[in-house]
């Protein structure tokens, strides 16, 4: 049965699945939704038989209606191959009672590759479907680890080009090393002599510009966005949920229809709504736990029912999870309004206006599988050292405000229903703040020297994505002012037009 997108907004309906992902952001501001949670075809016990790609194939098709069955295949088997380090894609480790669901296996070695590893695919496909005769070219502004993903997502992916502008002075050097060292002949990375902030409105205004657009359609190009409100970011992240859950039956971990908990440490809170989606299709999911940071808007959102951004913001160990505005909230607030997208559209203007908005109790009735903790900066490093003690397992710093949220739900609750903590990186993508809170401090604060620390530590061998910064070479030197971002843009273009 075809399934239609409508935007949260009320402006479009009746968006076919490729439509959405080639546009990521509906006209009206809105966000795409399936105008249903279509439920899993296969039971528990057919899926504990399938591996990654077979239940990627099932979860997808019953959201990306209008793609056939040979071109999602095609996207899947791009998408997850070799490049993750192991032929699980998203293992399950068993430490101290609970299962950490490590999503980090892939070319940056955090979350956001088991999305943009398929989200070129999607978007190529979708472009063939719609006639679209240009490149899709990709412009995000990045604070540090999306930029690296969404490149090398798209690294030499036929039809697409990808330029990333980062702050040169807001990044750490692992994280500009990352990028400057990215292969692939249509990828780009500016440096940028400005912060984030200019970066981010640099681009969004380029999105807007409809001379811009004009001038590229002109070169053969159009414009898309590959950020983590596009519905071909989302429909990927189901995938590894189920994936858990069919292991956890297969191993005899779970019975049959047996509850299972989720922890998620949340920022835009794509990963968390992934896992409700799943729970919607029908995976046995029990309660969803949100876990924050210091910056715990959503924990306040959750325990009051107000969405307050107008705080301090405040830099942590777990950067990603630095978020004042969580976009993706947007989907589940139309949700528990009953669609209503006069609703959704009035709270998100609250939202832009004053920065501050209120539901209704039925709205939070609504929301009561998600329940909410948060763990400070101080809390995250005792955390990951009590794991490390007590398993000898290593965890990241957004996964250690996870477990620490975990570890005070079940005191405070006393529930011991089996559990998946959602692990987003790997410890070596955070080697001084890992090593800080396992050694107590750290003699050495040059990064690079801090790896073969955290190996001695850990006993886990140094990933490739991160042997690779010290051995490939500079590849991207280009530098522009926040003022010079259009022009950059459009002579990189068209030098290197083939
Ligand atoms: C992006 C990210 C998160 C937050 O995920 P959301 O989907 O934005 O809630 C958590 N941890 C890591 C390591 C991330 O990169």
């Amino acid at each position: 049965m075809e399934l239609l997108y409508e935007s949260t907004r009320g402006g479009e309906r009746n968006v076919t699945a490729s439509q959405a992902v080639l546009k990521g952001l509906a006209d009206d501001g809105g966000l795409y939704m399936p105008e249903r949670i279509p439920a899993l075809g296969v039971s528990l016990e057919e899926l504990a038989g399938m591996n990654y790609q077979e239940t990627a194939y099932e979860v997808m098709k019953q959201f990306l209606t209008d793609y056939t069955e040979d071109e999602l295949k095609y996207c899947i088997s791009k998408a997850y191959d070799e490049k993750f380090d192991t032929e699980e894609i998203a293992p399950l480790a068993k430490v101290g009672g609970v299962y950490f669901l490590e999503l980090f296996h892939g070319k940056t070695i955090a979350f956001k590759d088991m999305a943009l590893s398929i989200l070129p695919y999607l978007m190529t496909v979708a472009a063939k479907k719609q006639k679209v005769k240009n490149e899709i070219v990709i412009l995000t502004a990045t604070s540090g680890d999306t930029g690296k993903a969404a490149m090398a997502g798209f690294a030499d992916v036929p039809g697409t080009r990808i330029l990333v502008f980062y702050p040169r002075d807001g990044v750490s050097r692992i994280q500009e090393l990352q990028m400057l060292i990215q292969e692939g002949e249509n990828t780009f990375v500016v440096g940028l002599e400005g912060n984030f902030d200019d970066a981010q409105t640099g681009v969004k205004e380029l999105f807007h510009d409809k001379d811009f657009a004009r001038e590229l359609e002109s070169m053969g190009y159009q414009l898309s966005s590959a950020n983590s409100i596009n519905i071909g970011r989302l429909i990927p992240q189901i995938v590894y949920y189920v994936y858990a859950c069919a292991r956890l039956y297969q191993n005899g971990e779970i019975g049959k229809d047996e509850k299972v908990n989720v922890v998620v440490p949340t920022g835009n809170f794509g990963n968390i709504l992934a896992a409700y989606f799943a729970k919607q299709m029908g995976i046995p999911f029990g309660q969803l736990i949100c876990a924050s940071n210091d910056n715990k808007v959503l924990y306040d959102f959750f325990r009051t029912g107000i969405y307050d951004k107008n705080r301090e913001f405040i830099l942590t160990t777990s950067p990603s999870m630095d978020i004042l505005v969580s976009s993706n909230l947007e989907r589940l607030l139309y949700l528990s309004c009953g669609r209503d997208a006069k609703m959704t559209k009035a709270l998100m203007d609250q939202l832009s206006a004053g920065g501050c908005y209120e539901i209704t109790p039925s709205m939070r009735e609504f929301m009561k599988d998600f329940c909410s903790g948060y763990a400070n900066m101080k809390e995250n490093a005792a955390q990951i050292r009590h794991i490390f003690e007590d398993t000898g397992y290593l965890v990241d710093p957004h996964t250690g405000v996870a477990a620490a949220v975990y570890e005070d739900y079940r005191k405070e609750r006393g529930d011991n229903t089996k559990t998946i903590i959602a692990s987003t990186a790997s410890p070596y993508k955070f080697p001084k703040t890992v090593v800080e809170a396992v050694a107590g401090s750290v003699e050495d604060t040059d990064e690079m020297a801090l790896i073969g620390r955290l190996e001695e530590i850990s006993g886990v061998p140094v990933p490739e994505a991160v042997r690779e910064l010290s051995e490939k070479k500079i590849r991207h030197h280009l530098v522009c002012r926040p003022e010079e971002m259009k022009e950059t843009v459009k002579s990189t273009f068209s030098n290197k037009r083939k």
